[in-house]
């Protein structure tokens, strides 16, 4: 007998490829749901890490921090979505869940704003050499599946009173759940978040829209004012009248240098076979100011530092190359990498890839050879005082093996993926000790030509990396942790200064001062607040803002040695 409906197989195919109608509020429970259990399995793993699953309580307390999540989300995206956007909004935050969730597991980096403005700021290079094969399939199965799904549904219209008593009701629920679970596990939950502050930041997507926000809205609050001027009372040395040859003090910013594999800080392996072989000054023990470049560059030219970090006051603020160029410095700044994030704006600045030089760049990239390699005739046309800024591209990671020419690979085998996961430890930290390698070939050779124009041109190279790096310690790799969660590979830096014989004199210090007394000091803690203080001193240019404390060549200043 033929039945009236259907066959079953037509029915589940019709079901299978047919729209699917659901409400706005429908799908951003169903939303919410599955990024709770897609996206957040850090946030539980580390909420819960102390408990014992044996503990009756155990499953109590996971059962109401599920139930946060999805309250959280819930409220989060029933407050923005309309019946146009609850679709294009769930498809952004999905594939932004996805992606911040391959690097945070993959990486163990924190999603906070301080991330986020580095993620906003990258250049497309950088970006390129982040897009590897395991992070699509990672994206086409936790953001293109949801989003097959996604575009099979169709928002189901309502009388506009209707979905108001909708939208009403799911907020009430979703504000009342959250407050239920939060009641019932206060205590505990409190405490948690006072002791792992970061924890909050692996709730995603919930954490991706909120440092976005702050991001976004700590820019407009600096936008919409110019930058503070600050040393404006910045002069002259006496030092000045009195030189016969022109004083040029370069400042090569390094780029994730970490002391730990540094050679000349005692490093197992010699990753500075050159410098060591010249008379330079090593600092053995710099703290950086910050972990990741966005937070760092802006403080390694501030006044403040990190003894005093204040984020807004210092992108608010006016940087050292401004106080000096108001002194009568020649400033410029070289760029390699993605900017200098504010401490040049209105200031004399190129970028290596704007030199067009043959054979050093390629993807969007350029060798920091490239920084150096006009120092000849630089040196021939110097007049006057002058401070050169060159930021290296040094050990950009995750793909160090891309910052060297061929003839640096020593140490094998080297990491040659941009996919870190897909080497051995061991061939990382080759990729990044060959990294290092021809920093270390960069600065000499910026030493090398320094000495021999030093007949005619009175100069100081001072080299400094901006933050270190993790390399598979604690199953860590990259950098940008928080400050005070970062591990020490993350915040301690290579420093080194060399300077030519006439430095002393041009600069107005006491004989002999730059030689024992410096050495002792380089063995000494130092900071990346130090580096204000002590470029100030190296080009003698007074202002108020100048703290001899902090001038690493401060006390040759001072009639005698203390
Ligand atoms: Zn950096």
């Amino acid at each position: 007998m033929e039945s009236s409906r259907p066959a079953l197989g037509a029915r589940l195919y019709r079901w299978a490829v047919g729209p699917l109608e659901l409400s706005v509020e429908a799908l951003v429970l169903v939303a919410s749901l599955f990024w709770a259990v897609s996206a957040n399995r850090l946030f539980f793993a580390g909420a819960l890490a102390e408990r014992s699953w044996s503990d009756p309580s155990a499953w109590g307390f996971a059962a109401a921090l599920v139930v946060l999540v999805v309250a959280l989300h819930a409220a989060l995206l029933g407050t923005l979505a309309t019946r146009w956007t609850v679709k294009p909004l769930i498809a952004l935050l999905s594939v932004a869940a996805a992606a911040a969730t391959f690097y945070v597991e993959a990486f163990g980096v924190v999603m906070d704003p301080s991330m986020l403005r580095n993620v906003l700021r990258t250049n497309p290079a950088e970006a390129g050499e982040l897009m590897t094969p395991a992070l699509w399939l990672h994206l086409a199965l936790y953001a293109g599946v949801p989003l097959l799904l996604l575009w099979r549904v169709r928002v189901a219209p309502r009388p506009w009173l209707a979905s108001a008593w909708r939208r009403a009701a799911l907020l009430l629920l979703a504000t009342l759940a959250a407050l239920g679970a939060l009641m019932t596990v206060f205590q505990p939950f409190a405490s948690l978040m006072r002791n792992q502050k970061e924890l909050r930041y692996r709730i995603t997507p919930a954490s991706l829209v909120w440092s976005t926000g702050a991001v976004l809205a700590a820019d407009a609050k600096g936008a919409s004012r110019p930058r503070q001027a600050i040393g404006e009372d910045a002069a002259a040395g006496s030092s000045w009248a009195l030189r016969r040859k022109p004083l040029v003090v370069v400042l090569v910013v390094g780029e994730t240098a970490r002391a730990a594999n540094w050679g000349l800080s005692g490093a197992p392996r010699q990753t500075t076979p050159q410098l060591a072989a010249l008379p330079v000054v090593n600092f053995t023990d710099v703290s950086a100011c910050g972990t990741n470049t966005e937070v760092s560059l802006p403080c390694m030219f501030a006044p403040v530092g990190r003894r005093d970090y204040d984020e807004d006051r210092i992108r608010g603020q006016q940087s050292l190359m401004h106080v000096l160029a108001r002194a009568g410095v020649a400033v410029q700044w070289r760029d390699n990498q993605s900017g200098c994030k504010g401490v040049c704006d209105g200031l004399p600045s190129e970028t290596v890839a704007s030199l067009q030089l043959p054979g050093l760049c390629a993807d969007g990239h350029c060798l920091d050879e490239g920084l150096v390699q006009d120092l000849d005739q630089r040196l021939n046309s110097a007049q006057g005082t002058q401070l050169w800024v060159l930021h290296m591209l040094g050990n950009h990671g995750p793909s160090y093996f891309r910052r060297y020419p061929a003839r640096f690979a020593r140490f094998r085998p080297e990491c040659r993926e941009d996919d870190l996961r897909r080497c051995s430890i061991e061939q990382v930290v080759n990729a990044y000790d060959n990294a290092l390698l021809y920093t270390d070939e960069v600065l000499a050779t910026a030493i090398r030509r320094l000495q021999a124009h030093a007949g005619a041109v009175d100069s100081a190279l001072l080299f400094v990396s901006d933050h270190g790096e993790s390399l598979g310690e604690q199953g860590l790799f990259l950098h940008g942790l928080p400050y005070p969660i970062a591990p020490e590979v993350q915040k301690r830096v290579p420093m080194v200064l060399w300077t030519s014989a006439g430095l002393e004199q041009a600069a107005g210090m006491r004989s002999g001062c730059l030689g024992p007394e410096l050495q002792r000091r380089a063995r000494t803690p130092v900071a990346h607040d130090h580096l204000f203080h002590t470029v100030l001193g190296l080009l003698d240019v007074r202002t108020a803002l100048y703290q001899p404390e902090l001038d690493l060549t401060g006390t040759c200043r001072t009639p005698s040695a203390p």
